[in-house]
């Protein structure tokens, strides 16, 4: 059988070779490369004696060529997908969860690396080496490896019921979302909704069977624009109240008991593994390192944020009186409000800024902002075969004229893509036998697209989007390490947001700016004032925004970093807890905590607050490139080497002192975020 996939690659840097792979290649493929895999891992145990390159280098670099395949697999299915590739992506994934258990539950595996790891002081290793040895001997422990059997079977059982406690979360908020529909008779109730969102809720009531009406339903892009510029006030209450109520009802869809049994599997898991509480578990793989100081983190924010939320909200609720002689702000007038008066304050709205910011002079930007900093060049290569027409794929190479990278950029939406923007790779960058194999780094958007008029012109949020996805990429292609398990993009979760969101900051210099944000009709370079509304209206109400990020971070973390049998009652544990951070008048039976899926379905549990974690990173970090000059060739190059080459080689905190020559402090993002001067 002649399967692409399983040959060698002869395409241009060995890319993935799109223009041969056929679907029915996957399946084969797959178990295929996992049989190999399973070879090699078996080669790893016949060794006589356990070293560090014989069991844990070799462990790296064991099912390469199963990586490989596997990310073409799924990139696809994030990327370019359709029922074909849905319904192998339900065959595939089961055979890769049971190949990597095999992996982490082999006893004489976790032997070998143990050994290892207890001569770790006379190996001599570097301190990548090191970080290498660790990683790998604590995936073992943290997964049972050193549990009694009758223990590690206990385990398992818990992460089967956390499984399916998890999924049941999730399908019951869906179901509670996809239930919920209110339909509007009279289009004199829709005052002050945008014309599209008009005719996206006409849609809604069309598929919801009452054509020539109006609805409204709980999924995002419906509620959202709602909440935002629905003039009536009565109709946001009863959305809001939809909302805030889901999975609360004590029906068949509730959540309460789902929460409670979660937290305690999560409790019984890190207390049989040795930790004090599932956060303590969390927190060790983490940059933030403990509870403590995650707490400490957000408390301190929260003293600093929390008069200036105040002063915003009582500067809304004039504002709601002077217009509508409004009594009292409440929850669901906040948005409206804002919207109203952000405008009036900063005279901003997307038509306006579009016309500076044709795609293809955004990515142009992009690339020379990079060849700026790291001398990088973009160079389109044709001959590297992509999954779609609209993909362009490039070859990257440094100052020196060496090859880099390949990178891919598919940016518009189409069926077969899901929502969003994200970074991704179809091969990690490591090096073996003295060859240094380079990264193959993609980004996926779904931008406004060209019209027969008009070229593709975003949004400022679209441009920031690009960069943010664009500062991932770096991380992913300026990688430099030995092994791909700490290469590029492979950090602990609450620094790996660094990268991307320091790139962002470029957006707002006009030194940036002038390099591509030109009118695509005129030529004319965007005016500088528009940069300055540009960046105070980015600045618009942070005090109860950075507020509200808190409030969640403080309710994850009151869930995770206690006993659960404490929690008798969902809705007061939630008051109680919000207390602190509430602003507005508390409506009686809202919750957030029954459709909080960031932290009972998801996996930000005991993570929350490393949205506001990597905030102060990235701000801390760029303060360091505007002192110097954002374009400063050597803080370029001390960022590039200590942190985008650096990859997960050694602990963020070590990594980041090395750039920026201490601890991050919060001050700049407090001073960014207009909350102290
Ligand atoms: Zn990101």
């Amino acid at each position: 059988m002649n399967n692409p996939l399983l040959a060698n690659f002869t395409t241009p840097f060995e890319t993935a070779p799109f223009d041969k792979i056929k679907n029915e290649d996957f399946l084969p493929a797959i178990k295929k490369a996992i049989k190999l895999a399973k070879t090699e891992i078996s080669s790893i145990k016949s060794e006589p004696l356990p070293t560090f390159e014989n069991t844990v280098e070799a462990l790296d670099l064991a099912g390469k060529k199963l990586n490989v395949i596997s990310s073409i697999f799924f990139n696809l299915n994030s990327a370019e997908t359709n029922e074909e590739i849905q319904k192998l992506a339900r065959e595939i994934s089961p055979l890769l969860t049971e190949y990597s258990n095999d992996i982490l539950l082999d006893k004489e595996l976790y032997e070998r690396i143990s050994q290892v790891f207890n001569q770790k002081e006379e190996l001599n290793l570097s301190p990548e080496q090191k970080t290498l040895l660790e990683k790998s001997y604590k995936s073992f422990v943290r997964n049972g490896a050193k549990l009694s059997d009758e223990d590690a079977s206990t385990l398992r059982k818990i992460d089967q019921e956390l499984a399916q406690k998890s999924l049941q979360f999730g399908e019951n908020v869906l179901a509670e979302t996809n239930k919920y529909v209110h339909f509007v008779e009279s289009e004199d109730l829709l005052a002050g909704l945008p014309d599209s969102i008009k005719e996206a809720a006409a849609q809604i009531a069309e598929e919801k069977g009452k054509p020539g009406q109006w609805a409204f339903t709980l999924a995002y892009p419906s509620y959202i624009p709602a909440m935002t510029y629905l003039k009536n006030r009565s109709l946001r209450k009863e959305l809001f109240i939809a909302y805030n109520t889901k999975s609360s009802k004590g029906d068949d869809l509730d959540n309460q008991e789902t929460i409670k049994s979660i937290l305690k599997l999560r409790d019984q898991r890190a207390k049989l593994l040795g930790y004090q509480s599932h956060a303590h578990f969390v927190l060790e793989e983490r940059m933030a390192k403990s509870p403590q100081a995650v707490m400490d983190f957000l408390k301190n924010m929260l003293v600093k944020a929390k008069p200036k939320a105040e002063q915003e909200v009582a500067e809304l609720e004039a504002y709601a009186q002077r217009l509508d002689d409004l009594d009292r702000l409440e929850k669901w007038d906040f948005a409206f409000y804002s919207e109203l008066l952000k405008k009036e304050k900063y005279e901003l709205d997307d038509e306006l800024l579009r016309p500076y910011f044709q795609l293809k002079n955004v990515i142009n930007g992009v690339f020379q902002t990079a060849e700026k900093l790291y001398g990088l060049q973009f160079i389109p290569n044709p001959d590297i075969p992509v999954y779609h027409p609209d993909v362009t794929a490039y070859e990257v190479k440094n100052q020196e004229g060496k090859h880099i990278s390949v990178f891919y950029a598919d940016f518009f939406p189409r069926a077969g893509k899901r929502n969003g923007a994200w970074m991704t790779s179809f091969k990690g960058q490591f090096q073996s036998h003295g060859q240094d194999h380079r990264p193959h780094v993609s980004i996926v958007c779904n931008f406004t697209k060209p019209t027969k008029s008009k070229p593709s012109l975003l949004t400022f949020n679209e441009v920031t989007t690009l960069f943010h996805e664009f500062g991932h990429a770096l991380h992913g292609m300026l990688a430099n390490g030995h092994y791909e398990t700490l290469s590029g993009t492979s950090v602990y979760w609450d620094f790996v947001e660094l990268p991307s969101q320091i790139f962002e900051n470029w957006c707002y210099e006009k030194e940036c700016l002038d390099l591509f944000a030109r009118h695509y009709e005129t030529g004319e370079k965007i005016p500088e004032k528009l940069i300055e509304r540009i960046k105070k209206a980015a600045n618009f109400q942070q005090g109860y925004q950075t507020v509200r990020q808190l409030s969640f971070g403080l309710l994850d973390m009151a869930y995770h970093n206690q006993d659960p049998a404490r929690i008798q009652d969902i809705f007061d544990f939630e008051k109680t807890v919000m207390k602190q951070t509430e602003l507005l008048p508390d409506v009686p039976g809202t919750l957030m905590s029954t459709s909080f899926s960031h932290i009972f379905q998801g996996g930000y549990s005991a993570g929350y607050y490393s949205y506001k974690w990597a905030e102060v990173l990235d701000a801390d970090a760029f303060e360091l490139f505007q002192e110097n000059g954002v374009f400063d060739p050597e803080t370029a190059e001390s960022f590039q080497k200590n942190i985008l080459s650096a990859g997960g080689s050694e602990h963020p905190s070590v990594l980041y002192k090395r750039f920026r020559g201490r601890e991050p402090k919060p001050d700049a993002l407090l001073r960014r975020a207009g909350l102290i001067n």
